[in-house]
């Protein structure tokens, strides 16, 4: 294994995943840590995807201290702990205490932090992180429910969460290239700098870093600065890090999510497909079960090469009442669990190429199907590749997590017609 990746939350990590395989790395990612007897195979990259990025900041520490300990014995030369490209976090955490508690375990006395994506319009300048065309604390994520981001300047952001002192390289200096980073980075180590948060307006300045990077035994970053890493260690982009197995058995799509992406493809299916659409109620869940085993029951006889698709997605308004009458998070809770249930019902029918549709919904379906690890795949749409996941029959399931607002109108299509 080249690169070692922790990713605190569960899409995050195929996020990053996702950009390792299209820079020419062959990349597993295995849900939570996994256990000693287990290995990383042929891959250049593992990122173990932990949930720890709201939780108490000393499980956060000790969950990270544990995967790194697991990579570090299957090799890992570089640690890549993988943070939300909007610096998701709280005044206690978690980015700070993991990051200095990678560094304490690695010897290591400075670092960097950098979530930018410019191709997701996630930029860095002066230190200021901008979300499209307005700062941070301008956007949606001044109003998020577990981690508002009310303070745009990652040096302020971090420091807060840090012993060590936190200092800026500038655009001006990313723009002169990788030599030009790497002295940067050794005067502010001189000056008893810790971390050094980067400045990012586009690929070519993630590319920069990549070579600046090369000999930091960990560092902090988004999903971007993943594209400037694997030339590091002599891999180059290659079309065959995206293989997988050969996709058969049938198709189906499962949809938990109520974006408005997922309710636009969600419609396109069934307009396309007007007879392989199975809506489900919450309310009738909240009943009881007869609605899971109703949905499996009419999924079974059309199984086949035609995908089908239950879901519960519906438009916001419908969402609000039964919010209203279930409370959000019973609402929840009761759709993700029968997703779940459907989803292992219809893997355990013959489906073999399986779509799921949004961020818990996907979290609730992989453990329902005890996946503990995916290989990662080719991309069908930014931030969205197949995987697949082993399973002790030999069998093998193919499996695409669409993260709410990913993905095109006609995705459901795209990513049968992708795998075959
Ligand atoms: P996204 O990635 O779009 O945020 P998630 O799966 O993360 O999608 O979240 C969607 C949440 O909405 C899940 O908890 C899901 O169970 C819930 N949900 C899905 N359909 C409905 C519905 N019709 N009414 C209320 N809640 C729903």
């Amino acid at each position: 294994m080249k690169l070692g990746c922790i990713a605190d939350d569960f899409t995050g990590a195929t996020d990053l995943a996702n950009n390792l395989v299209r820079a020419g790395m062959r990349v597993v990612q295995t849900i939570g840590v996994p256990g000693d007897d287990e290995d990383a195979g042929e891959a250049d990259a593992v990122v173990v995807a932990l949930k720890s990025r709201t939780i108490d900041p000393a499980d956060a520490v000790a969950q990270s201290l544990e995967a790194l300990r697991w990579l570090r014995a299957r090799g890992a030369a570089q640690i890549y702990f993988k943070v939300c490209s909007t610096f998701d976090s709280t005044e206690r955490g978690n980015i700070g205490p993991v990051a200095e508690a990678l560094m304490d375990a690695l010897g290591c006395d400075f670092s960097i932090a950098c979530p930018a994506f410019p191709a997701n319009g996630r930029t860095i300048y002066k230190g200021y992180l901008f979300t499209g065309d307005v700062l941070l604390s301008e956007g949606p994520m001044r109003d998020h429910p577990l981690t508002p981001m009310t303070d745009p300047n990652l040096v302020r952001v971090l420091q807060r969460q840090c012993r060590r002192r936190v200092g800026l390289i500038e655009h001006a200096v990313v723009s002169a290239g990788g030599a030009a980073i790497a002295r940067s980075m050794e005067e502010l180590r001189a000056q008893g700098i810790g971390h050094a948060i980067v400045d990012a307006l586009s690929d070519a300045d993630l590319m920069a870093m990549g070579t600046a990077f090369a000999t930091l035994p960990v560092l902090t970053a988004g999903s971007g600065v993943a594209i400037g890493l694997p030339r590091n260690f002599g891999i180059e982009a290659d079309a065959r890090a995206a293989q997988l197995p050969p996709a058969g058995g049938a198709a189906a799509i499962v949809s938990g999510s109520c974006s408005a992406a997922s309710n636009a493809q969600v419609q396109a299916f069934l307009q396309r497909h007007p007879d392989r659409g199975l809506a489900l109620s919450p309310s009738a869940l909240a009943q009881g079960d007869q609605p899971i085993d109703a949905a499996l029951a009419w999924a079974r006889p059309r199984l086949g090469d035609e995908p089908l698709l239950v879901y519960a997605t519906a438009p916001a308004d419908a969402v609000r009442a039964v919010q209203a009458q279930l409370g959000v998070q019973r609402a929840g809770e009761l759709v993700e669990r029968a997703l779940a249930r459907i989803a292992h019902g219809l893997v355990e029918a013959g489906v073999r190429r399986l779509v799921v549709a949004g961020g818990e919904t996907s979290g609730a379906c992989v453990q329902a199907l005890g996946a503990r690890r995916l290989r990662i795949g080719a991309q069908i749409d930014p931030g969205v590749p197949w995987c697949h996941a082993p399973d002790a029959a030999g069998r093998g399931l193919h499996l695409a997590l669409k993260s709410g607002n990913f993905g095109t109108v006609d995705f459901f299509d795209k990513a049968f017609e992708a795998l075959a």
